[in-house]
């Protein structure tokens, strides 16, 4: 980079955007009463969720764990309890561990540089680098997204900006451009103007302090920026679950394994539908691997359609019940069962939390439904998540025979 070029953007940056920053921060509660625990905690939170949305959960967080040694004493499920709904739970597993760590081998203390703080479970480059200039002062530039859209657009940066490379040049960037001893200024500045300002779709260039020096914006395109090649088709999983009861109205459910996506979630226990299979015969088979029951299926409660970052899924919940067996954790982490009134002790995904809802809609369980309520259950537990719903084709294959007569008798209404 020519240098008077880079001087042009370091005075723009230092007469232009900290002031512009200073006059329109947003008012978040992490900015008040900074200290690394609630810089920590912030950060996790913000990343891949919008800031309005992480308001509430900060603060909710910080009234159960106001301390670290709070948090590193909580069982792990209450820290589990209070992610949920966040997403990318590992955060919250690492969270926990961290803390742990921080109490038995430093006294509860954060290192402050970046290297100490990249020691720790869970924290990379971005969080150590925000934890010591926010939190510390350290002169360390953060690079999350919101910063390399803005120095995509600043700097006209032709290359994808997922490659390894682009990304060093980003941080090379960054640091360069970092205003010494204001490196918390420089980085929060940076990133609210990616956030309010230099937004994906529609930037308010018109605004922009920064406008004189950007090169998208003289070129006329900036929404051009920053380039990255179309996004590979997402895969799609049919995945069925059953919601196990049994005689006194209670609710089997099972805790996924640590190593696991959703690790020490709780779950309705089930899997994805293997080639061939009626939803209910994947049910059946996926509750006899994990738990060592056979089960009768029921009918369909409800059916949900989620996105994860990598694929999309369609969980259709189906009633069950044993008739052999008695559950022992084969393939999950542990199993309990639960009254209707206790499951929301338990963390769950935002999936299974739909499943939930759809049982409170219609109260307690005191018997297995029975095929004369699988009409109603059709029409009224069948809930959508994200896109709009479609009649599972597989119910239409229900192996158990009493449902293909109810099954008969509503084709023919
Ligand atoms: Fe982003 Fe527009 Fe500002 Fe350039 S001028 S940094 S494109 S908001």
């Amino acid at each position: 980079m020519q240098r008077d070029l880079l001087n042009k953007w370091r005075r723009a940056i230092s007469e232009r955007l900290l002031p512009w920053f200073i006059e329109n921060r947003r008012a978040f509660p992490w900015r008040q009463r900074r200290t690394p625990y609630r810089v920590w905690i912030s950060e996790l939170m913000l990343q891949q969720t919008r800031t309005e949305q992480v308001v509430p959960y900060f603060l909710r967080f910080m009234k159960s764990f106001p301390t670290l040694k709070a948090l590193a004493q909580a069982p792990r499920q209450d820290v589990l309890k209070a992610w949920e709904g966040l997403g990318y739970y590992a955060r919250a597993r690492n969270i926990h561990e961290t803390a742990r760590r921080l109490l038995a081998l430093h006294r509860g203390r954060f290192p402050r540089e970046v290297d100490g703080l990249r020691a720790l479970p869970g924290i990379g480059p971005y969080t150590a680098a925000a934890i010591a200039s926010l939190a510390f002062g350290v002169d360390a530039a953060v690079v999350d997204g919101n910063v390399i859209r803005v120095l995509s657009r600043l700097m006209a940066f032709g290359q994808d900006t997922r490659l390894g490379s682009a990304r060093r040049q980003f941080q090379a960037w960054a640091d360069c451009l970092l205003v010494k001893g204001q490196s918390a200024l420089f980085n929060e500045a940076m990133m609210e103007l990616g956030a309010i300002v230099c937004t994906p779709r529609k930037p308010r260039c018109g605004v922009c302090p920064l406008q004189s020096v950007c090169m998208a914006f003289a070129g006329g395109d900036p929404e051009a920026f920053p380039r990255r090649p179309k996004k590979a088709r997402v895969p799609h999983k049919v995945v069925g679950a059953g919601v196990v009861v049994d005689t006194r109205g209670r609710v089997l459910i099972a805790q996924r394994k640590d190593d696991s996506m959703l690790g020490g979630l709780w779950e309705f226990p089930g899997g994805s539908r293997e080639e061939g299979e009626t939803l209910p015969q994947c049910i059946v088979r996926e509750l006899e691997e994990e738990l060592g029951i056979r089960t009768e299926p029921g009918p369909h409660l409800t059916t949900v359609h989620h996105a994860y970052s990598h694929f999309t899924i369609e969980l259709h919940a189906y009633w069950m019940r044993i008739h052999q067996g008695r559950p022992r954790a084969i393939h999950c982490a542990a199993f309990t069962w639960v009254k209707l009134s206790e499951l929301r002790k338990y963390p769950f995904s935002k999936a299974d939390l739909t499943i939930i809802e759809a049982l409170e809609a219609r109260g307690e369980v005191h018997r297995f439904p029975s095929s004369d309520d699988y009409e109603e259950d059709l029409a009224r537990y069948t809930v959508c998540v994200g896109k709009a719903n479609s009649m599972p084709s597989a119910l239409n294959r229900v192996s158990s025979s009493r449902f293909k007569r109810s099954q008969k008798a509503m084709k023919s209404q």
